[in-house]
């Protein structure tokens, strides 16, 4: 096809492209359809064409659906990851693959690079809950409580914070603070967790992640009561007692890891839909039992999507600068504390 050309007609399966892209498939045949590859695999061989001749790079968080993440995403990961890779990135144009504030973090960290995020309104609950305002006025509030931000929030939020933290991190942050009362914004149910961890006094905010909170301890209790050998992993942004129903907390590399180190038969995995998908696709001996929360800000993100994104180098992401150098000194110091 002509990579200059931003054109919404389908693309045709053809042998070519059947046969280019049988070596993904084969990564993938576990949890897409064969009935489905045709539509999936033009855009793939499209998009991993393109990319090599844009020197571009795709930047995939494990909620994005599979023929995303395995078949044309370069790095794969949890915020932390990304945010972590975003930094070595060699290439001219970063692909976000994920959210809005993801895509906004890479540009603050990489600000002479491109940074694309195929569809402007992929957002998230959490960013959404909060502003830089709201948190200037928090410290008027309570001056001289740090404030610890978790990623998932805008550059304007990030600039107003003394560190950023993920889920996989948040511990490790507030241990290093030392303080013995800090602001922890947007997510409640994360910060809960964190206090119950770390024991330090917290200030929360009322943000929470809407496919997360969905989850209830009942739901997860019907399903470890339905499985004897069942073990349920659930992520710190779902509500206090739904994590007392688990046998394992953590971000999502953390449950990748468990996974993969300790093999268990049959897995629940209490987070969005596509992770246990991804995860199935690397580990066919495990048994997926799959609740379908699915995030629909995450979801906006198509191969098409991605396709015209290059094509067209737009939706750009931009960041003022004196913001992006603001948010940029929370989110290293992060990054230096692990
Ligand atoms: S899963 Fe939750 S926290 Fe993640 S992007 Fe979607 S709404 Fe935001």
């Amino acid at each position: 096809m002509d990579t200059a050309i931003a054109d919404t007609t389908p693309l045709e399966y053809t042998e070519e492209v059947a046969v280019a892209t049988a070596p993904l498939y084969a990564k993938v045949a576990g949890v897409i359809p064969s009935v489905e590859w045709p539509l999936h695999a033009p855009y793939i061989h499209a998009i991993n064409r393109l990319k090599e001749q844009r020197n571009a790079v795709i930047l995939a968080h494990n909620y994005q659906t599979p023929e995303i993440f395995h078949c044309v995403a370069d790095i794969r990961g949890d915020s932390l990851a990304l945010a972590r890779r975003a930094v070595d990135a060699e290439a001219d144009v970063i692909v976000l693959a994920g959210v809005h504030f993801m895509a906004e973090t890479a540009k603050i960290l990489n600000p002479s690079k491109t940074v694309l995020i195929p569809d402007a309104a992929a957002g998230c609950s959490l960013a959404e809950s909060i502003t830089g305002a709201d948190v200037r006025l928090l410290r008027e509030k309570y001056p001289g409580v740090p404030v610890v931000t978790y990623v998932n929030t805008s550059a304007d939020v990030k600039a107003e914070s003394d560190v950023c933290c993920t889920s996989g991190n948040a511990e490790a942050v507030i241990r290093a603070l030392g303080a013995d009362r800090v602001i922890f914004l947007p997510d409640e149910h994360l910060g809960r967790h964190v206090q119950r961890q770390t024991g330090v006094d917290m200030i929360f905010w009322k943000g929470a992640c809407e496919v997360h909170e969905r989850f209830t301890a009942e739901e997860v209790r019907s399903y470890a009561s339905a499985y004897d050998d069942i073990v349920v992993l659930a992520h710190p942004e779902c509500p206090l007692d739904v994590l007392d129903a688990a046998d394992y907390v953590g971000s999502t590399a953390g449950m990748i890891d468990y996974v993969a180190q300790r093999k268990p038969a049959r897995v629940l995995m209490v987070t969005e839909c596509s992770m246990s998908d991804n995860v199935a696709a690397e580990h066919p001996d495990v048994d997926f039992i799959k609740p379908c929360n699915l995030c629909p800000h995450m979801k906006r993100i198509t191969l098409p999507k991605i396709l015209r994104s290059l094509q067209t180098l737009e939706p750009r992401v931009e960041v003022d600068p004196d913001t992006a150098a603001r948010a940029r000194r929370a989110v290293e110091r992060m990054l230096e504390i692990g």
